[in-house]
């Protein structure tokens, strides 16, 4: 019998997990990215609950364990550099601003791309322009390619998902949050550490840094957009020149380390930036084509949840595809296992972002001194708990029976 065949778009988190799912269920997979080159840019993201045994499972536990960025904790800084609060990582799958699995973003696609060579075809530098759903397939033409059919199409292109564009139509909202975010490399300097150091200023504004394992640290600018503040058009539709520009002015008379972070601004090939918000979907899948990771539900990153979704949400799909013979079935199975998780995962903590980014000088100094109580030795569990996000609330299908050898055939256990 053929082996059934999936195109999936985006070549981040969700695309290669799901790929390399759906390859040990016996698909054909091939994954398309808009990129010319695979993307290492990025930050420390969480790995948190269930899926920290979806990486057991697939056997990369103890490789993502070995490029983990080796973050100590979270410290906010006041003024003239000192420190304010700080919160030790703790040794729990899901509590804590700083989680114990930190990965940066790049780190990680790479180790599920890699988990999966040689089985999956990676095209970088295309995208899907147009699907026909036949019934039978889904016929894709390609903005640099011929047109191929395939079984099934996954969208896994992130919160601003062109190829979901294509087929979910007004269905689909992206709710924006009132926050922007730009994330850059920067030189390490002596000062350096590793924490993640959070610096704030009235006004909305955020200077964060954070260590990596490649000798360099990486930098986040964060800003709050307020009602009536005229901060132009959002992020997402600048370009990159213009966002240095932007981040310029607005974060020009910042103190702490924000004058480091605009002078390396100018060298910045990884720079990453964002208007952050949430999608919600009512469904996550049309005919043959289906959407996972942040392309489905991107809970913002506000929620440290973004990643954990996006890899179990991929086990899940795969599985349930591997179960059922019908695709109807395999998505009905996938929305009901993971859209309870998924709305946990996108209600935030009361307040936020703006409790944590306040406006004025009051704002600050209140939210100083609640961290400063938080982080004090009777409240210290309560604080871990202020950055818990719902990370172990989902039962995990196991498919291991389903797992296949190249001929097809299903593994021996
Ligand atoms: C470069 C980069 C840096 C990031 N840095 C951080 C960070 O520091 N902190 C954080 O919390 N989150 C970050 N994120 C988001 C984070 O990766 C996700 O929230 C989460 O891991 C879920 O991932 P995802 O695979 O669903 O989507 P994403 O990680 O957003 O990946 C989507 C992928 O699809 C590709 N793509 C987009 N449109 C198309 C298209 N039309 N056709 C083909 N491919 C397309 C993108 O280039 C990208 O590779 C970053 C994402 C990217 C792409």
């Amino acid at each position: 019998m053929a082996r059934p065949n999936v195109l999936i778009s985006g070549a981040s988190v969700a695309g290669p997990a799901l790929a390399f799912w759906l390859t040990r269920y016996g698909w054909d997979t091939t994954v398309v990215e808009r990129a010319p080159a695979f993307r290492t840019g990025g930050q420390n993201i969480d790995i948190r609950g269930a899926a920290r045994e979806v990486l057991r499972r697939a056997g990369l536990e103890n490789t993502v364990r070995e490029a983990t960025t080796g973050e100590v904790g979270t410290r906010f800084i006041g003024n003239e550099g000192k420190i304010v609060a700080e919160f030790p990582a703790v040794k729990s799958d899901t509590e804590g601003a700083t989680a114990e699995v930190e990965i940066l973003r790049g780190d990680l696609a790479r180790i599920w791309v890699d988990a999966g060579a040689g089985q999956t075809e990676y095209r970088y530098g295309d995208r899907i322009t147009v699907m026909r759903d036949t019934g039978t397939g889904v016929v894709v033409s390609f903005e640099n390619g011929t047109d191929q059919r395939f079984d099934l199409v996954v969208a896994a292109d992130g919160i601003g998902s062109s190829t979901r564009g294509l087929v979910f139509g007004e269905d689909v909202t992206v709710r924006p949050i009132g926050m922007e975010m730009t994330y850059l490399t920067v030189p390490r300097t002596d000062s350096d550490t590793d924490w993640w150091r959070w610096y704030n200023e009235p006004g909305g504004l955020g200077v964060t840094l954070r260590p990596d394992r490649h000798g360099t640290t990486r930098a986040v600018l964060t800003s709050i957009t307020y009602a009536g503040s005229d901060s132009g058009k959002p992020a997402d539709r600048r370009t990159a020149e213009e966002q240095k520009t932007h981040l310029r002015d607005q974060f020009s008379g910042v103190g702490w380390e924000a004058p480091r972070v605009l002078d390396a601004l100018a060298g910045a090939d990884d720079m990453y930036f964002e208007s952050i918000g949430q999608v919600h979907a009512p469904t996550w899948s049309v005919g043959r084509v289906a959407l996972v990771g942040d392309a489905a539900w991107c809970a913002s990153p506000i929620s440290g949840m973004g990643t954990s979704l996006a890899i179990v949400g991929a086990y899940v799909l795969a599985g349930e595809l591997a179960a059922h013979v019908d695709h109807r079935d395999a998505f009905a199975g996938y929305d009901r296992i993971m859209r309870p998780y998924v709305n946990q995962a996108q209600k935030l903590p009361p307040g936020a972002p703006r409790i944590l980014n306040p406006r004025t000088r009051v704002g600050l100094g209140a939210l100083r001194v609640g961290l400063r109580i938080a982080s004090s030795r009777p409240a210290k569990r309560l604080g871990a708990q202020m950055f818990s996000p719902p990370a172990d609330n989902i039962e995990l299908p196991d498919y291991t029976h389903l797992e296949q050898n190249a001929e097809g055939v299903g593994l021996p256990r």
